[in-house]
């Protein structure tokens, strides 16, 4: 059976690892150590690494992983990332026998214009696109290319588990009770979310049908969004598209 475990990693990092008899997937291993002592408790064989962009609380394990255990490092093409040995782009599909899982790629530009995400039945990981309750900041993406990304992520199937990279939620949410005080699903998942972390739980993954319910960056096109986000602005927004935009501004400055 496939578990899947969150390992912790620098202040709010998860390293998402797939695990299986022996053998194991690792998600975006910022950090070797973590991922190395784990497996070996375990007495786990690393069999594959995946990489969603090039950020260094991302890759920052990649290479002493891939000498320790030999395995291939699936990455979107990128000067920073040296042992990439499968390049990925939109589209492809990767077949991992040990643990036996097959992803989808999906081209996630916007928070890095490299930025890639891996889907298999009922799961997604998402690095820093996708939050719970929030989305990534805008690096060397646009703003266009982040909102698209999310449009095309709100298009699988609604019980998908979401597993991002970062234990944001809290934050997230008290900034999306600012845009949307009255959404009362936001309001339960404020609840739930904080009792999991006053609990030292992960309040991850959560499901594209509680972001679909909660999460304003995915909610543009909702008329008491669009009104906060003018209110916030100033001025009038005519498309959900710039309504994201000014809502990602927006939330850059929240404190
Ligand atoms: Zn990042």
């Amino acid at each position: 059976m496939l578990k899947i475990i969150p390992l912790p990693a620098f202040n709010d990092n998860y390293i998402w690892l797939l695990q299986s008899g022996a053998h194991a997937v690792v998600v975006d291993p910022g950090d070797a150590n973590v991922v190395a002592a784990y497996c070996q408790r375990q007495q786990l064989q690393l069999s594959a690494i995946l990489i969603t962009h090039c950020h260094g609380d991302h890759i920052g394990g990649v290479e002493e992983l891939q000498q320790r255990y030999g395995c291939p490092v699936y990455a979107p093409a990128h000067p920073a990332l040296k042992s990439t040995t499968r390049p990925v782009s939109d589209n492809d599909r990767i077949a991992i026998t040990q643990p036996e899982i097959s992803f989808k790629v999906l081209s996630l530009p916007g928070h890095t214009a490299e930025h890639m995400g891996y889907y298999a039945a009922g799961m997604l990981f998402c690095g820093d696109t996708l939050f719970a309750c929030g989305c990534g900041r805008i690096f060397d993406g646009t703003a266009r290319q982040l909102h698209q990304s999310l449009q095309k992520l709100a298009h699988l199937p609604p019980d998908t588990r979401i597993y991002c990279s970062h234990e944001y939620t809290l934050a997230n949410q008290r900034f999306a009770l600012t845009v949307e005080p009255d959404n009362l699903a936001l309001q339960q998942r404020h609840r739930r979310d904080q009792a999991l972390r006053d609990a030292n739980q992960p309040t991850l993954p959560s499901t594209l049908a509680d972001e679909l319910a909660s999460n304003p960056f995915l909610r543009c096109d909702n008329a008491r969004i669009q009104q906060a986000v003018q209110r916030y602005c100033g001025h009038t927004l005519t498309d959900s598209e710039q309504v994201f935009a000014e809502l990602r501004c927006w939330k850059d400055t929240f404190r």
